[in-house]
């Protein structure tokens, strides 16, 4: 038997090819793989032509097969982590996991969007037994974890969130009664359905928000932060912008005592939080997948999503 798994071949295209089954890493585990989502940061051709060949899926969730480690016994549907920290250096013991040098080195094998895949032994200490939460849920915990990091340190009071794609929309869910903006219909009604607050940008009340989260990695994007911020406002940014662009912050932001920060990723105490949102119901995959198919129907969706005509689509096996 060999194993189907999605590469990203560049030039922002995917192709569904057969390899090899990974084998047992020592003291980690084999998964068969359940539900898989596409990351927004997987159609970032400038970052994703960087790792060439790329096997695409780190939100994922699947079915223990094989175990070396009895935390995770064969039979347990598990989210892993791709990257994990070591828990014991300086960076780990003050909350920085994901600056650890082991968090960067560590992968799955050969990737999530495969029939299976290995866990290493390094990878178990952000690797989690949820057999209580349906594998397209599961699936969330890598991006919500992220969310969940965001939305911590974004500062307290009255919130927008700038961007209404998968992950904008995880932040509403997560932020009640927050205020999310989007220039596109299409994004503005799907959030609107979920009972959301979605309105165009321009129909948000300048200097009057104190946790303002710009998900989209734009300057615009930024702007539209800043002209909603209220004096002392928390502004996070939550995506890159594209290569060799630098975010030009103005003077006003200095005289406005505004906290620009960053969230990038999620480290294990992230992975806890979302892990307890989708417990709670606050989060469910139909909320922000808008497709749920099979591996053969990923490249076609991967081009769908990049082109912007889908929200997100979730592969499932
Ligand atoms: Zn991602
Ligand atoms: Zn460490």
């Amino acid at each position: 038997m060999n194993n189907r798994l999605a590469r990203y071949v560049g030039e922002g295209r995917v192709e569904i090819v057969e390899e090899p089954l990974p084998s047992l890493p020592s003291g980690g585990l084999i998964v068969r793989t359940e539900a898989c989502g596409l990351c927004s940061g997987e159609l970032m051709s400038w970052y994703m032509d960087r790792k060439l060949p790329h096997v695409l899926g780190h939100e994922v969730a699947g079915i223990v097969e094989q175990s070396e480690d009895a935390r995770f016994p064969v039979g347990s549907r598990v989210f892993p982590h791709h990257h994990a920290p070591c828990g014991q250096c300086e960076r780990c013991e003050s909350g920085r996991g994901v600056h650890c040098p082991t968090w960067r080195s560590t992968k799955l094998l050969p990737g999530g969007m495969a029939d299976r895949f290995a866990v290493a032994k390094e990878n178990l200490s952000d690797t989690h037994v949820v057999d209580d939460l349906r594998a397209v849920d599961a699936a969330l915990i890598e991006p919500l974890a992220c969310v969940c990091k965001s939305v911590r340190g974004g500062g307290r009071g009255k919130a927008a969130v700038i961007g209404l794609g998968v992950m904008g929309l995880m932040h509403m869910l997560l932020l009640e009664g927050a205020t999310g903006l989007d220039l596109s219909p299409g994004r503005r009604d799907w959030a609107s359905e979920l009972g959301l607050d979605a309105r165009s940008p321009e129909e948000a009340e300048d200097s009057a928000y104190d946790a303002i989260f710009v998900c989209p990695g734009s300057q615009v994007a930024f702007e539209t932060g800043l002209r909603l911020a209220a004096p002392g406002a928390t502004i996070t940014m939550f995506a890159p912008l594209g290569p060799g662009e630098d975010l030009r912050v103005p003077q006003a932001a200095y005289f406005n005592d505004l906290t620009i920060r960053n969230a990038y990723s999620a480290a294990p105490h992230d992975t806890l939080e979302a892990i307890e949102a989708l417990r709670a119901g606050k989060v469910r995959a139909e909320q922000v997948c808008s497709e749920f198919i099979s591996l053969g129907e990923l490249p076609e969706a991967y081009g769908r999503m990049k082109r912007g005509e889908i929200l997100k689509p979730m592969v499932v096996w």
